[in-house]
């Protein structure tokens, strides 16, 4: 059985001086292939033996396959059984992909080119969900992959890990492909980018690389946040951008921070950055959360009832790669038990998690509380009036809500009488101090939120 690496996207056999799989890699491999002949001996002679190892990270297992009519075959026969023996064998939820030994490579450039990328199959528009914390940096990549270079340009996406920002990057290069074939992209991490850009000078060809940069009609860099304090990666990326954005070439960023908080990044990029659109991706709602887990489950293969999905948004509230490895550890503790996915497995199965399960409180209630607390009505608290008794109650509310709700921000406001983000924001940080400070007020606050509770 061969090993395949994809370097940069390129598949080079073992044979080649090339970074190998991880022996625990190939191993895992070969025990899955070894027990799906055991389990299918009749398919295993024809169907088994020219299988290798494409890809396994991000919870991708790609094998290769010599041609399409064997891929065919083999995603139409034995696809389930291959998906359930290498979940049962890492313990994880993974998806199995037979390609022919060219994967999915997508290049912008001459291929083959080192610099071609790979996307993962999972992260398109149809498998994302959209919810209040992402709307518009959804709205934009879609437009974008539409229409690059014509809308928001440099698009910078911004927020904390694991709210699919590389998702909606690799969704933008599948949809743009699909526009237009012959839309050249170029896909890189960072660090990909310092390493590609090192490796240029030391063999030489860097007015190559530089040629590859300035050729494509998108440049996507994801966490350019790494660009800090590399003071020559920064400097050939300020050309780079500048050649691109002169010729109305798409620039997309992202970054776990704004463009003016990234630490050591020059001002003239950090201008740049912001020619565009700015938007940041926000934890997402109790409701988007519910869905996103119904869509994970759904991608697998997965029964999973509102009940649990309900519960599995409860317990983890701020990052959707947490959320995905929560309902990993479900299915793994059903695989394992041999049990149905119910409510008190999945409690069972997340029980070290640190998170506590809490009652799902509604903010309709927490309006209905404080209206009845300070008398004052609920159309008043929902209004857009500022005499301060009824101003006072209303920023209390919107602080309840962020405490004891899993609700963003903008649909806190949205509740109060339409008011945007940054009013809710104010009226949290405002009581959060203030209840410290007022003794009255933290009374009333702990009252609040215990008779809540009840
Ligand atoms: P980031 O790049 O922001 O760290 P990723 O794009 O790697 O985050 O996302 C982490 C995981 O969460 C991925 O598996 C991605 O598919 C998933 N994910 C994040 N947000 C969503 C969403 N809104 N809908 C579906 N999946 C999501
Ligand atoms: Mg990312």
């Amino acid at each position: 059985m061969l090993a395949y690496r994809l370097v940069g996207g390129r598949a080079k056999t073992s044979s080649e001086d090339i970074e190998l799989f991880t022996k625990e890699d190939i191993n895992l491999f070969e025990n899955i292939v070894n027990q799906a002949r055991l389990a299918d001996p009749v398919n295993a002679r024809k169907w088994f033996e020219e299988l290798t190892l494409v890809q396994f990270e991000a919870g991708l297992l790609e094998i290769g396959c010599p041609d399409q009519s064997q891929v065919d075959f083999l995603n139409e026969n034995c696809l389930s059984k291959f998906t359930s023996l290498a979940q049962q064998s890492t313990g994880y939820l993974i998806t199995v992909k037979f390609t022919t030994n060219q994967g999915d490579k997508m290049s912008s450039y001459n291929e083959p080119s080192e610099w071609a990328f790979k996307l993962h199959p999972d992260y398109t528009f149809d498998n994302f969900v959209v919810g209040p914390g992402n709307r518009l940096c959804h709205a934009s990549c879609v437009a974008i992959s539409n229409s690059p270079g014509d809308t928001y340009n440099p698009l910078f996406i911004y927020g904390n890990v694991g709210l699919g920002k590389t998702h909606l990057l690799h969704a933008v290069c599948w949809e743009a492909k699909k526009h237009n074939h012959s839309t050249r992209i170029g896909l890189l991490t960072c660090e990909q980018f310092m390493n590609f850009f090192i490796q240029a000078i030391g063999k030489g060809n860097l007015s190559e690389f530089q040629a590859f940069l300035r050729s494509v009609d998108i440049l996507i860099i994801d966490d350019i946040q790494f660009l800090r304090e590399r003071e020559r990666g920064q400097e050939e990326f300020f050309h780079t951008f500048n050649s691109l954005y002169d010729n109305h070439k798409q620039i997309i960023l992202t970054a776990d921070c704004s463009p003016g908080d990234i630490k050591s990044l020059e001002e003239r990029l950090v201008s740049r950055f912001k020619w565009g659109l700015v938007t940041s991706i926000d934890a997402p709602s109790y409701e988007t959360r519910v869905a996103i887990v119904q869509k994970k489950a759904q991608l697998r293969g997965l029964d999973i009832s509102e009940e649990v999905a309900a519960y599995v948004a409860n317990r983890v509230q701020s990052n959707v790669r947490e959320l995905e490895g929560a309902l990993t550890s479900i299915y793994a503790v059903a695989q394992m038990t041999g049990e149905a996915v119910n409510l008190s497995l999945a409690m069972q199965a997340l029980g070290d998690h640190p998170v506590t399960l809490e009652k799902q409180m509604h903010i309709t209630d927490i309006i209905d509380f404080t209206s009845r607390f300070y008398d004052v009505k609920k159309n008043d608290l929902q209004s857009k009036k500022r005499s301060q008794s009824i101003a006072l109650p209303r920023q209390i509310c919107m602080y309840l809500a962020r405490t004891l709700t899993s609700l963003s921000l903008e649909e806190i406001g949205g509740h109060l009488g339409g008011r945007d983000h940054t009013t809710v924001m104010h009226a949290c940080s405002k009581i959060d101090a203030l209840h410290k400070s007022d003794e009255q007020l933290g009374l009333q606050i702990k009252q609040l939120t215990a008779e809540l509770k009840a």
